[in-house]
């Protein structure tokens, strides 16, 4: 059995099955078995049962975002709108099953039609982290299904009890073995264990970039269709033209969700010289009065970072950074509960040479580096081997047309500090990895196009 542990106090919460590799594999066939009859249902049956899970799950999220705090540490309100979050792709993928439109085009023969046909691709697998064990279950899986694919989940082994608790809603809505399956264990062994299997079409990963390259490596000999959602550096850029307060609050609500364990976390916060110090001094003063606590309450509050090895990575990311002249404004330490948590962080007059400028931090430091001009900040916001995310907050029309075309990224956020949500494409570019989730773009992952030509009518 696998245990697992409440970031906030070490206690142990609960565990979850170590499945061994005879266990996986059935899992794995039974995915695959299952593909033709799903495959076949109406769309809208596969709808239907996608919206009674949803309905299901509403009807009892309380019970989910308790469980959610106990084992990733993040406070009752994040985990309730995390929920809200994820159970928007389940309702939105119960509708869109029925759109998966096809095309017709007119015919370059006589007596002939074109036809253009959507369809799933076949058993798929998806590999999720620890950061939203709610989510990120949801939008691969409802996706998925919604297409008329099968899949296979292997959740993180920090977080599966939120995990296995929405496949037990997925059976009791109706959703059956075969179709959605879940297994944990060995995350090596699992991974080959999809990666490995001739009849897995697709695979989707959400990660660290050097796991997404190995799935993506080792499924090269069976040509798998791949969606890799990776790590991110983003830059949140402030021109001086903006109300300062509007860009301190989405700020602060981007960078302290999840403690700033989010790939799109604000890793790079670029502020124009005229507005820096202002800017800085306000940003101090809305994140001082920001409690610091385990989740289980109805208040805002900072969590625990998820292990030891995160906290590790923080503190010497800060350390760097101050042994190379940033200027610490707020935080800097651990925080008096000790334990995991870290003291939200505002570090002053960081520089591109420092490690924090290139690695994801993954914890609740905003690093606050200095522009003068849009030309020099662009070029540095793209200095980067990732492109997940950028945010910028400006009045200026043209500015804001530039920056959302000459950013590289998979999403430019302009004056506000909110991406997610079920009706938008959610992915990135370069080293961040590729395909999309969410929306009508994410379902054309998990079909592939099948042209049909009618002649000799
Ligand atoms: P993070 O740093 O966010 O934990 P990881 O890429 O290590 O990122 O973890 C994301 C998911 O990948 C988790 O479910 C983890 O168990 C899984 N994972 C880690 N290593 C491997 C591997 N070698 N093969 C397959 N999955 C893996």
């Amino acid at each position: 059995m696998i245990k697992v542990f409440n970031p906030a106090d070490g206690s142990v919460v609960g565990e979850a099955p170590e499945l061994s590799d005879a266990e996986v594999q059935a899992a794995v066939d039974r995915t695959c078995e299952a593909f033709p009859a799903w495959s076949r249902r109406l769309a809208k049956e596969r709808g239907d049962l996608l919206r009674r899970w949803f309905e299901l799950v509403r009807d009892d999220r309380r019970a989910f975002a308790e469980i959610m705090v106990k084992e990733n540490g993040k406070c009752l309100t994040e985990a309730l709108g995390e929920i809200d979050y994820g159970l928007g792709f389940v309702e939105w993928y119960a509708e869109e099953a029925k759109r998966v439109y096809g095309d017709t085009i007119p015919s370059h023969a006589l007596n002939a039609q074109v036809l253009v046909t959507k369809e799933p691709v076949g058993p798929t697998a998806a590999i999720t982290p620890w950061n939203f064990p709610f989510m990120m279950i949801t939008r691969k899986v409802a996706t998925a299904l919604a297409a008329g694919c099968t899949m296979i989940i292997k959740p993180s082994e920090e977080t599966p009890l939120t995990a296995y608790k929405l496949l037990d809603y997925a059976r009791k809505a109706g959703i059956p073995e075969g179709v959605f399956e879940m297994v944990t264990g060995n995350p090596k062994a699992i991974g080959e264990a999809f990666t490995n299997e001739p009849r897995i079409q697709k695979i989707s990963f959400t990660g660290s970039t050097n796991v997404g390259k190995l799935l993506a490596r080792n499924s090269a000999d069976s040509l798998k269709k791949m969606t890799l959602e990776l790590g991110g550096n983003a830059p949140f850029i402030v021109f001086d033209d903006v109300d300062l307060d509007i860009a301190v609050q989405g700020l602060v609500s981007a960078k302290l969700r999840n403690s700033g364990q989010v790939c799109i976390s604000p890793n790079r916060v670029y502020v124009q010289s005229g507005v820096y110090e202002p800017f800085i001094e306000k940003l101090r003063d809305a994140v001082a009065k920001i409690r610091i606590d385990q989740g289980l309450q109805d208040e805002f509050v900072v969590g625990p970072l998820i292990n030891q090895s995160g906290l590790n990575k923080v503190i010497a990311l800060v350390k760097d950074a101050t042994d190379k002249g940033a200027r610490v404004v707020l935080g800097g330490e651990l925080a008096e509960q000790g334990g995991l948590f870290y003291k939200p962080t505002i570090l002053a007059d960081t520089t591109d040479d420092m490690q924090l400028a290139s690695t994801e931090i993954f914890g609740p430091v905003f690093a606050m580096y200095r522009f003068d001009s849009e030309d020099e900040v662009v070029a540095r916001a793209n200095d980067s081997e990732y492109g997940l995310v950028a945010y910028a907050y400006t009045r200026d029309l043209g500015r804001a047309f530039r920056l959302s075309r000459n950013i590289e990224a998979g999403m430019v956020i302009l004056n506000s500090g909110s991406v997610g949500t079920a009706s938008v494409p959610f992915g990135g570019i370069k080293q961040s990895g590729y395909g999309r989730e969410g929306s009508y773009y994410g379902i054309e992952e998990y079909v592939h196009v099948k042209y049909v030509l009618m002649a000799g009518l």
